[in-house]
């Protein structure tokens, strides 16, 4: 296996996943992408219940820091790898969580070929080790695969309005090839698969350069520049804070079902970028003022997800508002944004 470039792994970190030995009964996860805002979240919820964790990420956005108070911990491996290559970690899995993959517009379009390698090659391996280790596993899928929907709230039924060759191309196709693929899985070589649609995720742990709107506009307000809404605003989002989208994707690891079909992870209150920028201000004692700059290309016009599958098959429905999430999420920041030295103009 080839280790990742240009890792800088601190001392503790191993490029090799050499299984600890597994108490009697105790249960072994690997995290793909581990080192992500949701998936330390999801490290950091398993330890605490008794797993040995394997989490693996090439940390081309997942950040060590997320993982750094776990690395002393007996339960938990890190290593270094990225899933475009054939995975040969030792040990066995009983759950897989597939979280690998730079989930921001300008991240993932930074390297598009890389973005579909990650997700296409990066679901064969990851299903050929659940098809070895007769793992179930879970796949991150996003609301993306709707692209600019010309139906609103989407339901999972809706097979979405996507451009095949365009800027937002690389990571909308890759996921829904990914899906096609981890469905084939389930249905040629019965492995048990499970398809999360994940829409705008948000939440403590995300990198304050991540690029995505939440933390672009905390950020800016937090440091007094100008609020940079895309468009006029008017299009939107529909948010789910941190710990409700990891609930929600857990619930969808654990039920036990045989229906495979991907399932909406999501808040279906759906807020104009204008108001999101609005909320912040009203939130943040700030000198900054909001700017108006060019729509990025295929920019979704409306994005709000019909979970009516979640909430019948998992029993599971979002409880924090935006407002409230927002809370956390700016004290998250500010202190972020201390320690690295940034200005912080006033928080709350
Ligand atoms: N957006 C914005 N200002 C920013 C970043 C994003 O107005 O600084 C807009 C973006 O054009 C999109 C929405 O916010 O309409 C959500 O963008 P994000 O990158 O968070 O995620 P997406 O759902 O587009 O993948």
């Amino acid at each position: 296996m080839r280790k990742v470039a240009k890792v800088n792994r601190p001392r503790g970190l191993s490029s090799a996943a050499q299984h600890a030995e597994l108490k009697p009964g105790q249960k072994s996860i690997l995290i793909a992408g581990g080192a992500g805002f949701l998936g330390s979240r999801l490290c950091a919820i398993y330890l605490q219940k008794g797993f040995q964790v394997t989490c693996i990420d090439n940390l081309s956005t997942g950040r060590v820091k997320n993982i750094e108070s776990f690395l002393e911990h007996p339960c938990f491996t890190f290593a270094a790898y990225d899933i475009c290559d054939p995975l040969t970690l030792n040990g066995k899995f009983d759950y897989i969580y597939n979280m690998a993959c730079p989930a921001s517009p300008p991240k993932y379009q930074a390297d598009p070929i890389q973005t579909l390698k990650t997700n296409l090659y990066g679901a064969f391996n990851l299903l050929d080790l659940a098809r070895q280790s007769k793992a179930r596993i879970l796949q991150s899928s996003t609301s993306e695969v709707y692209g600019d929907p010309s139906i609103s709230p989407q339901p999972e039924s809706y097979w979405g309005n996507v451009n095949t060759v365009g800027p937002r191309s690389c990571y909308d196709e890759g996921k829904r090839a990914a899906e096609t693929i981890f469905m084939e899985y389930a249905q040629v070589h019965h492995v048990d698969v499970r398809i999360a649609r994940i829409f705008n995720a948000y939440g403590p742990d995300m990198d304050p350069n991540d690029g995505r709107v939440v933390s672009n506009f905390i950020t800016q307000a937090l440091e007094g520049r100008p609020i940079t809404i895309y468009g006029d605003g008017s299009q939107t989002r529909s948010f789910c804070y941190r710990d409700d989208m990891v609930d929600g994707l857990m619930a969808l690891m654990h039920v036990d079902t045989v229906d495979h079909a991907p399932v909406n992870v999501g808040n279906p209150t759906e807020f104009t970028m204008k108001e999101v920028a609005e909320l912040v201000l009203s939130k943040i004692d700030t000198r900054s003022v909001i700017t108006f700059e060019p729509l990025p290309r295929d920019d979704p016009r409306q994005r709000c997800p019909d979970i009516t599958r979640a909430r019948t098959l998992l029993g599971w429905l979002p409880k924090v508002a935006l407002k409230d999430g927002l809370d956390n999420t700016i004290s998250y920041f500010a202190a972020e944004l201390a320690g690295a030295g940034s200005r912080v103009v006033a928080a709350q």
